[in-house]
């Protein structure tokens, strides 16, 4: 089975991507998580080439997809692979699409967590770390000191109001044609999500209805 997944930062993505990898038994392929893994082994054959993130440069398309190329021979990914962060653009999807007709495959379907920016807002600007530990935790809950460490939360710099809406109003630009394209060739789900508190057991529970459906579409089409 292969997922790709969309949603803005702070979408709840990566938790997302987790749970559906343990229930479909396939790999979690993180492309932020394979850069930084590559960064820190100067051995890698793609070491020159991804080292420009390090200078603030975005990476091309084409040297995505030899990473993402690269990746998909590691075992873990025979059994299929869920793609979180990646793709970005529509013409990285068209060469994921490339690559996996090349071996036979092709997408089951795309979600896409359409969490609102308000929702953003909400987890994010109430989002405390630990200094130590780095295990994330919201205000919600009321705790201000790591249960673990015992040192006080703080906010990350980048937990503002200002770099949310950016990197919101970036995510939304930069995706339309990528989702433009995927609404055009694979089956969509598309999740909204507007509701503050919203906890990731329930979006788990929302995907599933959602695939249910589709399957049941499925086999009646
Ligand atoms: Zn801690």
């Amino acid at each position: 089975m292969y997922i790709v997944l969309l949603g803005p930062p702070g979408s709840g993505k990566g938790t997302q991507a987790g749970l559906l990898s343990k229930e479909f038994k396939i790999g979690h392929m993180s492309t932020g998580d394979i850069l930084r893994d590559i960064l820190k082994d100067k051995t890698h054959p793609l070491y020159e080439d991804v080292k420009v993130i390090n200078q603030g440069m975005l990476i091309s398309d084409e040297l995505v997809t030899k990473v993402v190329r690269d990746s998909l021979s590691n075992p873990k990914f025979k059994q299929g692979v869920i793609f979180d962060g990646y793709p970005r653009t529509s013409a990285q999807a068209k060469a994921l699409d490339k690559i996996l007709s090349e071996e036979g495959k092709k997408l089951d379907f795309v979600l896409d967590l359409n969490v609102t920016e308000e929702v953003l807002l909400y987890r994010l600007l109430g989002r405390r770390v630990c200094p130590s530990c780095k295990k994330v935790f919201h205000v919600r809950q009321g705790i201000t000191t790591c249960p673990d460490c015992g040192l006080e939360l703080v906010q990350r710099a980048d937990d503002n109001k200002e770099t949310i809406n950016k990197r919101f109003t970036e995510y939304k630009n930069k995706s339309l044609s990528l989702k433009e394209y995927y609404k055009n060739t694979t089956p969509y789900i598309e999740l909204k999500i507007d509701q503050k508190d919203i906890s990731a057991e329930e979006v788990e529970r929302l995907i599933h209805i959602r695939l249910g459906e589709m399957q049941k579409d499925k086999a009646e089409g």
